[in-house]
């Protein structure tokens, strides 16, 4: 067999990722405009550019392609990083702009011209670690995907594992040595890279799939505005939820709240101070609530809890709890502070979620109508008239 020839494989490696970047680009970023999506395109990009110089070593143009080339590989590789980062939500630090630069002049001033392996001491552990960094966020970050995540790690490993090796061989046997040569040296590393790269835009478009599906159930299920449960997805929920109270007699109480005059916080301080009020007002209603019970924000101004094993007592403590914290929001007029009105229900008083909510909605409307800040109690299945409590 002849021996593979460089230039062939970096070519077949620059259309393979070209191919690879117009559809990450077109198909990923253009749909989704998401950060990790253009940190990614831009990743594959740079490793399209950098690969393309490589094929200037050996040639006259050495001196001048290897500083960029050798920039634009590592920045290819901490922008793969940088992405992975951004899926998870995470931060992002400016200064990774950095080491590429560091490389492209340790390379310019490492002799070029003469020695292919210009840079190489910088740019091989560099490589090494942005990788390896890649490899070790994909392993231990628990997200959806769990077993894709763990597969893309191993393959990044691999590659940082080379990388760093190299870096070992470059200093023990040196870069003029046939067998650093055959075991390290462009051609393995090409076939490395193209091997891993292809794996890699596989998981990074699986990855993005599933980061766009959680955008979109959050959408269809979240008000935009506080994040908590929309209207639809609590009715989905608190259905099933009061249908298995039901069948294991556990008792449990819903809680309507709606914020009073409203409409004048709006007018009198404006708009984005009612949007305040609401996202701490929800903030709020997270707070006083146990991991089993459910939030939402189900109109404008109005927000429901269902609180399963709850008492209409215990029910009471939380809106109590609830009122303190609205008071405690700061308001541009410390004398007009936002109060609510709420009506609450015990569950196994009525039959299905539509009744227990019509309940609760007539024991508020009372509370209203007695004047707001007040809690009215629902009526009890015997019509007993249900209790109003002033909560100021
Ligand atoms: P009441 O005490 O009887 O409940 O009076 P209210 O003014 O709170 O009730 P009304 O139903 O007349 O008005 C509700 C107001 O809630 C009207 C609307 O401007 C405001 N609102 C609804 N959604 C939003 C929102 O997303 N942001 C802001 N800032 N205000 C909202
Ligand atoms: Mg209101
Ligand atoms: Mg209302």
């Amino acid at each position: 067999m002849e021996a593979l020839d460089i230039a062939s494989l970096r070519i077949s490696l620059v259309v393979v990722v070209l191919a690879a970047f117009v559809l990450f680009y077109v198909v990923t970023y253009r749909v989704t405009r998401a950060a990790y999506a253009a940190l990614w395109s831009l990743a594959l990009l740079q490793i399209v550019l950098g690969t393309t110089l490589m094929l200037g070593v050996g040639t006259s143009a050495q001196a001048l392609v290897l500083p960029p080339a050798n920039g634009l590989l590592l920045g290819g590789a901490i922008a793969l990083y940088a992405g992975v980062r951004t899926v998870d939500g995470l931060a992002v630090s400016r200064a990774l702009v950095v080491p590429p630069v560091l490389v492209a002049l340790v390379t310019a001033a490492d002799d070029p011209g003469t020695k292919a392996w210009a840079g190489d001491l910088v740019y091989l552990p560099l490589l090494g670690l942005a990788t390896g960094a890649t490899a070790l966020h994909l392993w231990t970050t628990t997200g959806p995907r769990l077993g894709l995540r763990r597969a893309l790690a191993g393959a990044i490993a691999v590659e940082s594992a080379f990388y760093l090796v190299r870096t070992v061989a470059f200093f023990t046997m040196g870069p003029q040595d046939a067998r650093y040569d055959a075991l390290f040296g462009p051609v393995p590393a090409t076939l490395v890279n193209l091997a891993v790269l292809m794996g890699g835009v596989l998981g990074m478009t699986a990855l993005s799939t599933e980061q766009q599906v959680r955008e979109l159930r959050s959408q269809a299920t979240r008000d935009g505005l506080t994040q908590l449960l929309n209207r639809a997805e609590f009715d989905r929920r608190a259905t099933v939820a009061i249908e298995r109270m039901r069948r294991g007699g556990m008792r449990g109480t819903l809680v309507i709240a709606d914020l009073d005059h409203f409409k004048t916080v709006n007018d009198t301080w404006g708009h984005e101070v009612g949007d305040r009020v609401l996202c701490a007002f929800a903030e709020a209603c997270r707070s006083v609530v146990r991991a089993s019970d459910l939030v939402a924000r189900v109109g404008g101004e109005e927000f429901v809890l269902l609180l399963p094993g709850s008492s209409p007592q215990d029910a009471e403590r939380v809106v109590r709890e609830l009122r303190a914290l609205l008071c405690a929001v700061p308001m541009p007029d410390p004398d007009l502070q936002v109060t609510a009105s709420y009506g609450v229900v015990s569950t196994t008083d009525h039959r299905g979620l539509a009744a227990v909510v019509a309940a609760a909605d007539a024991a508020l409307y009372r509370a209203k109508r007695a004047g707001r800040d007040r809690l009215g109690h629902a009526d009890s299945a015997d019509r007993t008239p249900g209790e109003l409590v002033e909560l100021g």
